[in-house]
């Protein structure tokens, strides 16, 4: 694309080589001649003039291509480590678009403690219109062996998952799936490419809800997939172009500028976390504390493999289910609302609000029971996140 050239003093081959931390800072680096604007403008144009007739400056109509979302589907593919990136409205829209991939008929292995909007569009949605789900626990590798089917195509995973920070193995998963001719994508919401990088470890597709870490403001819905497959570049664009669930300009741009400060953002998720998680261990109301940087979580070793810290998300199990109410009133810093990733501290209860469409047998067995509650820690001080949950919690 000519009108946008993030080339000021490097190009994207040595861009490759900058850490995370400078490609997130600069990742709308923009260069345009006339204004040299440091930020991308937001291209707020549906449809784009021709020079002459077959001739395009690269941009035709926003629902394929628009400049603004461009940048930031490289910039996402960039520090995901992959060769495409394509953005949607939201990570739901992009999971959407990533099934379209596939055909009727098809089988596809899904993580049991997922996402419950994931869950709710495979089997309320695409099990309707003829394909066919399997939700096993991929933590246990055993599992995605025995649900194995001749026609399974598909094997998508979220590691950690959510809300029990289970931790799948991506390289064991990708071997598998690939010897049987299939592939296997990640949502890698949770730990952002901050801290892992799927496609490094044979992914196929990465998925994001963007609205969580990347964007981090709570403030803008947006979703990706990011991939390296040649064969797959083409109908993956026309599929989002023609589903029309691309992100808008605006959105883009608020994302773009929430990325700016993903590896600051990240960082202090992960020491709040740790923070609360030894102070919640303590607590005499608390029965357990899931955190994938917990020296006790089961795959802690498989965690170091694969990725390079943890994020803000714990989940923890207090004693008496009846405290939840109480908690969820009193707690005044830490706000009781769905979703995850942002500067403000949520809390969640998994069993009422992100997980309800999830079935009660399938839930428990994955243990989202009544006592669970899960925490989104932003990025205050984590002395006054302790004080708030300690005066909801009672000493
Ligand atoms: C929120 C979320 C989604 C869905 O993303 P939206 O942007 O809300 O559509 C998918 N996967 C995970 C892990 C999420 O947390």
């Amino acid at each position: 694309m000519v009108l946008y050239n993030n080339t000021i003093g490097y190009n994207l081959m040595t861009r490759n080589l900058l850490s995370i931390e400078t490609n997130c800072a600069r990742c709308s680096e923009y260069f345009e001649p006339r204004t040299g604007a440091l930020s991308v403008p937001i291209f707020q144009s549906a449809s784009f003039r021709h020079p002459a007739l077959g001739e395009s400056t690269g941009f035709d109509y926003s629902r394929g291509i628009n400049p603004t979302r461009l940048v930031l589907e490289d910039t996402v593919a960039l520090i995901e480590h992959g060769k495409y990136g394509l953005g949607f409205a939201s990570g739901m829209g992009a999971v959407s678009a990533l099934i379209k991939l596939f055909k009727p008929g098809s089988h596809i292995i899904v993580s049991s403690d997922l996402y419950g909007g994931t869950y709710r569009l495979f089997s309320e949605y695409y099990a309707s219109y003829g394909f066919s789900f399997s939700f096993v626990d991929t933590s246990d590798f055993s599992k995605i062996e025995e649900a194995a089917k001749p026609e399974t195509q598909l094997l998508f995973i979220e590691t950690p998952s959510n809300p029990m920070m289970k931790v799948s193995d991506i390289e064991r998963c990708a071997q598998f799936i690939h010897n049987r001719g299939g592939f296997l994508a990640v949502d890698n919401t949770f730990l952002t490419p901050y801290f892992q990088n799927p496609l490094d470890f044979g992914a196929d597709f990465v998925l994001h809800s963007g609205t969580k870490y990347l964007e981090g403001h709570n403030d803008t819905l947006s979703g990706f997939i990011v991939h390296s497959n040649d064969e797959f570049k083409e109908t993956l664009r026309t599929i989002q172009m023609s589903e029309g669930a691309s992100l808008s300009p605006f959105d883009a741009f608020l994302t773009l500028r929430g990325i700016k400060t993903l590896a600051l953002r990240m960082k202090k998720h992960e020491e709040n976390a740790a923070c609360i998680c030894s102070w919640l261990k303590n607590h005499k109301a608390i029965e357990k504390v899931f955190w994938t940087g917990l020296k006790e979580h089961p795959q802690a070793e498989l965690s170091k493999k694969q990725a390079r810290g943890h994020s803000g998300m714990v989940s923890f199990y207090v004693k008496d289910p009846d405290m939840v109410p109480k908690i969820l009133r009193k707690l005044k810093l830490i706000l009781f609302a769905e979703s995850l990733g942002g500067v403000e501290s949520l809390i969640t209860y998994p069993v009422v609000q992100t997980h309800t469409a999830i079935p009660q047998k399938m839930r428990e067995d994955a243990g989202v029971n009544e006592c669970l509650m899960r925490l989104s820690l932003g990025i205050e001080d984590s002395a006054d996140l302790i004080f708030d949950l300690e005066q909801a919690l009672g000493g």
